[in-house]
């Protein structure tokens, strides 16, 4: 009977809780290993221009391969790494390998304009963690304009002020800046308004519902044109379809990235992607 059920339930649930709570923290010493023995690894993602189709530049995605339990979301690992102090060892590792493969693959002789790297919500407020960044930015100044820092609007809200000032100094350095899954967290114009960004990019999310939700066209078709009054760029994540890309353009939504146009991919396979791409191009207007 429940008064008999009570306790059992209890230890069973304490006992479950205890064993997540080891699991976690295998996982975590797990990641520390990870990145000592640099067993992390980048993948990059194209973006294109959504006239012409030229790559506009591409995401840097980070990728852990689990020994046992194979691959671990990104979402998964970096939360983890949020809550235990390893989130800027992980963008040290992220922006110093992608510096040592854009030059050691000549990536922007190639024809790369730029290369978008993930800035976690929790060190872009955390000026300890900034400092941290700065020293990896730092040694690769030459590269600083062609690196694009991303960053998730929930991010830049905590501390309006403080993020303008922060976005001032990295941008003296030459970097750029873009709103990460724009439209999810807490868009404000006021936050539009105030940071000196170079880019949004439109959440997945929207994309996602563009040809099942008319009102999400006129939301799509307002961000566009509103970027398009800053003067800066507007990406729409997560293009899946034609069918998406088409009301895209009509919506005046410039660059894209998603599934159809290129998957995440390692470096090596992006340097073929892009040599292939040339070719395409000089073929068509060698042609036309
Ligand atoms: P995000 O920055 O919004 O990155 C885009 C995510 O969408 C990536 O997932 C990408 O693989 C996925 N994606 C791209 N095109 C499509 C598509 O057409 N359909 C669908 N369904 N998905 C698409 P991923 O690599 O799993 O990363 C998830 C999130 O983890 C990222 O979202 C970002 O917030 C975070 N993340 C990844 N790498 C890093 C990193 O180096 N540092 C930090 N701080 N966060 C990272
Ligand atoms: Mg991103
Ligand atoms: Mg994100
Ligand atoms: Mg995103």
């Amino acid at each position: 009977c429940a008064r008999e059920e009570g306790p059992d339930s209890i230890r069973l649930f304490n006992r479950a809780l205890s064993e997540a709570e080891q699991a976690r923290q295998n996982l975590l010493a797990d990641l520390r290993q990870a990145i000592e023995n640099k067993s992390l690894s980048l993948v990059y993602q194209p973006q294109f221009h959504v006239p012409g189709g030229k790559i506009s530049g591409c995401e840097v995605l980070l990728r852990w391969r689990h020994p046992q339990q194979g691959w671990i979301s990104p979402q998964h690992f970096i939360q983890l790494a949020e809550r235990h102090n390893l989130i800027s060892a992980l963008t040290a590792f992220v922006v110093r390998q992608a510096c040592l493969d854009l030059t050691s693959y000549n990536l922007l002789g190639q024809g790369l304009p730029r290369v978008s790297v993930n800035i976690s919500a929790l060190e872009f407020n955390n000026p300890a963690l900034m400092d941290a960044l700065q020293l990896e930015l730092d040694k690769a100044s030459p590269l600083l304009p062609y690196l694009q820092l991303e960053i998730t609007e929930t991010a830049a809200l905590t501390d309006l002020k403080a993020s303008v000032m922060q976005l001032a100094r990295l941008k003296q350095q030459g970097l750029r800046f873009s709103i990460d899954d724009f439209g999810t967290g807490y868009s404000s114009l006021m936050m539009l308004k105030e940071l000196p960004i170079d880019e949004v990019k439109i959440d997945r999310a929207f994309i996602r519902d563009l040809m099942k939700q008319p009102r999400t066209i006129a939301i799509v078709e307002a961000v566009a044109a509103m970027a398009k009054g800053f003067g800066i760029s507007v990406v729409a994540e997560g293009v899946e379809t034609q069918e998406q890309l088409q009301c895209l353009t009509a919506c005046g939504c410039q660059e894209a990235q998603g599934y159809l146009l290129a998957m995440p991919m390692g470096i090596e396979e992006l340097v073929s992607f892009m040599q292939k791409q040339q070719s395409v191009t000089v073929g068509v207007s060698a042609s036309g």
